[in-house]
């Protein structure tokens, strides 16, 4: 069997907790500070904020940056449903745009004919583990005086233009069990803007600069020293597990490319892609699937359904019409590729989807 996705935690991992157990500091304490600090580098911002899960980072953006009842926020509707879910938490309206068809990413051509005057923000998610086309989100951000709220989720390490993703505005991570590094459950909050970062900390803990006083409405979104510990070891290892993914979708790119009727992942030119998911585009999705859980390789759907026609999004009365997303739905299919793949897995992946 050859998982969609694989945690690798191992030794390492598993002394670190120990460590953190015997040390009695068990929540928000020195390790959790050390992985901020370690992430920031990472991004090359200047703050990071860790947190309960990447929704809950989400969630503390949207509310750090006053986003709430009225106002919009412009998002792609091809992703986790989250990254429009943190709109509804503060009682905002997600307003959906179509994505670009070779990256799946929003597209920014899209985008001016969406902002009324009550936009307030646009949260761009680097899907799959690539960036967005930050430069034209970036110049609509700018001409029209909107955050930027990145949903980098996806996107540990990722670069657009030698500058890492996370360090265009704020941005938001999550260390969940599949992502590129886990913290099992957990979350990043990144940014530049000294400000935010200080609510998003009174935030995450009941709005409390110290024990016991409260200076706004705060949360319980904390991340603990065992999650902080497991992500400093997987920190480490970030850059190397990345290259692997690369090396497979590479792999993978130059023999299924000649596969007829499959469309393989494209990278836009001057970025980094992570991989964190290698999605294919196939007219014979159901067939391809079937026969792929025949020979154990495991696939996922990623996304099955665009977020405005979720039945949460229908009973809000969206009725958008996005051809390009609710296309792709029906097309995408992604493989293994994560470290622990091996040669001869890709090659069972590539002679399956040759002899459909
Ligand atoms: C995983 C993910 C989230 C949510 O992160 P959790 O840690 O699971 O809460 C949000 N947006 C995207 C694009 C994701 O992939």
């Amino acid at each position: 069997m050859i998982p969609i996705a694989k945690p690798i935690i191992g030794k390492e991992e598993e002394e670190a907790i120990l460590e953190v157990i015997a040390s009695g500091q068990l929540v928000q304490g020195p390790k959790v500070r050390e992985f901020e600090a370690q992430f920031a580098k990472l991004c090359g911002v200047e703050h990071a904020i860790a947190t309960s899960s990447g929704t809950t980072a989400l969630h503390i953006a949207m509310l750090a940056h006053g986003i709430g009842n009225d106002d919009e926020v412009i998002t792609t509707p091809f992703s986790f449903i989250a990254s429009a879910n943190c709109a509804l938490y503060v009682g905002a309206r997600p307003v959906f745009v179509d994505i670009e068809p070779d990256y799946y990413t929003i597209d920014p051509a899209k985008i001016e004919q969406k902002i009324t005057k009550k936009t307030k923000a646009i949260v761009p998610v680097h899907l799959y583990g690539q960036s967005c086309d930050m430069d034209a989100i970036l110049d609509i951000s700018k001409k029209y005086g909107l955050t930027i709220i990145e949903d980098a989720c996806q996107a540990h390490g990722a670069k657009y233009k030698g500058q890492a993703v996370g360090s265009f505005g704020t941005a938001c991570f999550s260390l969940y069990a599949t992502k590129n590094i886990t913290t099992i459950e957990g979350g990043m909050i990144v940014t530049n803007d000294a400000d935010i970062a200080e609510k998003a900390r009174l935030l995450r803990n009941h709005g409390s600069p110290q024990t016991y006083q409260h200076v706004i409405l705060g949360y319980n979104m904390r991340m603990v020293d065992l999650s902080a510990a497991i992500g400093l070891v997987q920190l480490k290892k970030l850059q190397e597990w990345n290259s692997i993914r690369r090396a497979n979708a590479e792999y993978l790119n130059a023999r299924l490319s000649k596969v007829d009727g499959l469309i393989t992942p494209k990278i836009r030119s001057n970025s980094e892609h992570v991989f964190h998911q290698y999605t294919i585009r196939i007219k014979e999705r159901d067939l391809a699937v079937q026969k792929l859980k025949e020979r154990g390789i495991g696939v996922g759907i990623h996304y099955p359904t665009p977020i405005h026609k979720q039945p949460l999004y229908q009973q809000l009365g969206y009725a958008d019409s996005l051809p390009v997303s609710e296309t792709a739905s029906k097309e995408v299919l992604s493989l293994p590729i994560h470290p622990s793949v091996t040669k001869s897995d890709l090659d069972q992946i590539v002679d399956t989807l040759s002899n459909l």
